[in-house]
């Protein structure tokens, strides 16, 4: 069967001052893959998911999103059709229950194109809610306040933050960053069973989350695609060394 586009990036750049952050990157991603962004410090991974997420708007270039140009929409407009990006962990109320900070996150996306009007009501809300807090494994952490949680678990609300919007693209950025080992295998397992109703994007610095999750991974540097392929193909690349190891 063809492989489905569910994002085209065509030649996106975006440049700070002096610095060319992007540089006419291109990229397609198919539906259901978990595709990971590897790069050194500076590379320009971020920049480009934010592009992607609409935090940030390219200079140049064109994103095709389920076959719809989504260039110049607005990153709540992007969350409508489906491209959730997740919250940093300081997005996160420490006195909030778990599931009121899942709800919030949920009602300012969704709101946020509509300012003034009234919030949910909270029968819409709730079963996406618990529903989220489940898939993370928080169920029965869901009315203890989100502060008390430990670090891991503070991330895995921001995680919950994404899946209560069902998105069929998630983006996230270094989401193993400060978990201990145990939490990022039950966090693995976790992207592999959201990845069976989503598309998954994703930054991340640990090469065995990526050659473990990854279906596909894209190595920047320097503002520009360097290599992209499979996990192991990319793991072997005579340019990604050099990229990473200077040799
Ligand atoms: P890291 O792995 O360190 O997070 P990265 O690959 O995500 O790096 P970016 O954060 O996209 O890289 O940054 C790419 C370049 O653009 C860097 O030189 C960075 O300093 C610069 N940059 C990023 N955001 C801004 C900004 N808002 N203003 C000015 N320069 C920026």
């Amino acid at each position: 069967m063809a492989a489905v586009s569910l994002l085209e990036v065509r030649a996106a750049r975006k440049r700070f001052g002096g610095i060319q952050a992007v540089r006419d990157v291109s990229l397609m991603l198919e539906a259901g893959e978990i595709r990971a962004i590897i790069g050194p410090n500076g590379a320009g991974k971020t920049t480009l998911l934010n592009m992607i997420s609409g935090r940030l708007m390219p200079d140049s270039g064109q994103l095709i999103f389920k076959g719809k140009d989504i260039t110049r929409l607005r990153a709540w407009q992007r969350v409508m059709r489906g491209i959730v990006y997740t919250f940093q962990i300081t997005s996160i109320f420490p006195r909030l229950s778990c599931y009121d900070n899942v709800a919030l996150a949920v009602q300012r996306r969704i709101m946020s194109g509509w300012r003034d009007r009234l919030a949910l009501p909270d029968h819409r809300l709730a079963p996406e809610v618990e529903r989220a807090l489940a898939l993370v494994g928080l169920a029965e952490a869901m009315s203890e306040p989100a502060g008390e949680l430990s670090y891991g678990h503070q991330r895995l609300i921001e995680l919950a933050m994404g899946l209560a919007l069902n998105p069929s693209l998630l983006i996230l950025d270094e989401p193993t960053q400060g978990l201990a080992p145990s939490e990022i295998s039950s966090f693995c397992a976790l992207i592999r069973s959201a990845a069976e109703r989503m598309t998954i994007l994703l930054i991340e610095h640990n090469m065995s989350v990526v050659l473990e999750l990854a279906t596909k991974v894209t190595v920047m540097d320097r503002g520009s695609v360097l290599a992209e392929g499979e996990p192991l193909f990319i793991e072997r690349h005579p340019a990604v060394k050099h990229a990473y190891l200077g040799s």
